[in-house]
């Protein structure tokens, strides 16, 4: 029998204090659509109360040694790492992945804390030469209190994302995670806390999404947005922080084209590939999505993914050998059984999976389309699930039209052995992370955002503290 306890206690944190007391909704697993919490949500004066505390907070933060903010983040790292299992096993139980993926996820944000402890310390500026006596500075000062809201799909990263890099340049922030995935944001805030983080300097809410987004991005308090999401729910944001013409980072979703060439190593890519496009459940942003596979090899491509597929263990992330739980909640494999009968309708061929798992819970199987056409709703979409839609091209430049045919530009792949081909590709391709014979596209150190509709503003690298500085020039005489 699985053990599916949540020993969590849910709650907002709001200038130092964790409130309970409010209005709920439930926290489902998705391995079986049982409630496993409830979490309360705040109202309207709550979120006054938070903002008021993030004004104050920024205004003691700011002034803190960078060295100071620095040692706050690495005890934090650490105290990830010392509750890796029980991290782990939170976001697993939220959120379905495999709890190997979810360790894995786990040990990646730790290090990314760590990143930006280093950081905190290289925020310079620049001294302009001037004639002697005076002086021209460029300073690099933190932006302000940041409102920021993230999905569920990585229920321990995605947090860490927005509090790691805004607490390193100074900023106070008041973080909204996905209410479906709330417990692991709970246990990342408590690391902060038991770090040493000064009340008010990092504050949780969780809501009714638009209504908390609309009452914190109309505050003047709030200087910052940065939001990882969908498309439509971005765009919806960029609006309303025009009103108040603040800083924004926008991390939406992507399409992932994958270009493979005659002349790649086809195991070798079969192999990552197939274990980079299911993982966790196809729910990731950079998720390799439309395979376009040169004519020589398209048919070995093809049958080889299927194959590798078939093997995959579908299950409860919790249980150990699963290779893909459950998607996230109920609407993805509704959305996923539409965009698949439509392709078949429009003459895919399936391969394999194609159906809802059998029983509880909101699995459906790992899929594979091949001869997917270009106008299937799944090939201009985000699927955001188990589903890989293979198709065939004949030269480097139908394969390069292809990559860039849809709005999106956030992560593609590439597979080749020819140098000059792999700098066209990496000129070329529009997309803010090109990955040439890897599937890494997330490193910490390395700047990890979209171009076009995926959108703009890099998280991670020293790119992601830039992005919560303001610039000032100050010229003495
Ligand atoms: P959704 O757009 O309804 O929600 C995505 C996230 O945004 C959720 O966490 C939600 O709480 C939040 N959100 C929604 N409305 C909001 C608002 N008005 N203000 C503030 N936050 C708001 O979509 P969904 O059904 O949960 O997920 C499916 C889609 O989300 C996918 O198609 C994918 O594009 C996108 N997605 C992208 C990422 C990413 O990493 N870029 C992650 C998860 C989901």
């Amino acid at each position: 029998m699985t053990d599916t306890s949540y020993d969590t206690r849910l709650g907002l944190l709001i200038d130092g204090e964790w409130i309970t007391d409010r209005e709920t909704q439930p926290v489902l697993d998705p391995a079986t659509g049982a409630t496993l919490a409830q979490v309360p949500l705040a109202t309207a004066a709550d979120l006054d109360r938070a903002l008021d505390a993030a004004d104050r907070a920024f205004k003691s933060w700011r002034a803190v040694a960078p060295q100071e903010r620095a040692a706050v983040l690495s005890r934090t790292a650490a105290l990830v790492r010392e509750r890796a299992d029980r991290l782990a096993r939170l976001a697993t139980l939220e959120e379905g992945k495999p709890l190997a993926e979810a360790k894995g996820e786990v040990m990646a944000t730790a290090a990314l804390l760590d990143f930006h402890a280093g950081e905190a310390v290289r925020i310079y500026g620049r001294v302009l030469p001037r004639p002697v006596g005076t002086r021209s500075l460029v300073l690099h000062q933190p932006v302000g209190p940041v409102a920021a809201f993230c999905a569920w799909n990585f229920p321990v990263m995605n947090p860490v994302r927005k509090l790691s890099p805004a607490i390193a340049a100074g900023c106070s922030v008041i973080l909204k995670p996905s209410e479906e995935t709330p417990g692991a944001a709970v246990e990342i805030l408590r690391c902060f806390e038991d770090a040493g983080l000064p009340a008010g300097v990092a504050q949780l809410v969780f809501g009714v999404p638009d209504a908390v987004s609309r009452q914190l991005l109309a505050s003047p308090v709030t200087r910052k947005l940065s939001f990882t999401g969908s498309v439509p729910v971005g765009k919806h944001l960029l609006k309303l922080a025009a009103d108040t013409v603040m800083k924004t980072t926008m991390e939406l979703g992507g399409h992932g084209p994958v270009l493979v060439f005659d002349d790649c190593d086809l195991d070798r890519t079969l192999d990552i590939l197939v274990q980079h496009k299911f993982r966790n459940a196809g729910q990731v942003c950079v998720a390799p999505t439309r395979f376009h596979v040169q004519q020589g090899i398209y048919e070995r491509f093809a049958q080889g993914f299927a194959e590798r597929t078939r093997a995959l263990k579908l299950g409860n992330g919790l249980e150990a050998g699963t290779q893909m739980g459950p998607m996230a909640n109920p609407r993805r494999p509704e959305a996923i059984a539409g965009l698949v009968d439509d392709a078949v309708g429009a003459g895919a061929r399936l391969l394999t999976g194609g159906t809802r798992a059998e029983g509880e819970g909101f699995f459906f199987a790992p899929t594979v389309l091949a001869d997917v056409p270009l106008a299937s709703h799944a090939m201009n979409e985000e699927p955001f699930g188990p589903v890989a839609l293979i198709g065939a091209f004949a030269t480097a430049d139908d394969a390069i039209a292809e990559a860039n045919r849809l709005p999106y530009g956030l992560g593609a792949y590439c597979f080749t052995e020819n140098g000059r081909l792999q700098n066209r590709l990496g000129d070329e391709i529009e997309a803010g992370m090109v990955a040439i014979n890897t599937v890494r596209l997330s490193w910490g150190d390395a700047p990890f955002g979209g171009v076009k509709d995926s959108g703009f503003g890099s998280e991670d690298g020293p790119e992601g503290i830039a992005a919560h500085c303001i610039t000032k020039a100050v010229h003495i005489a």
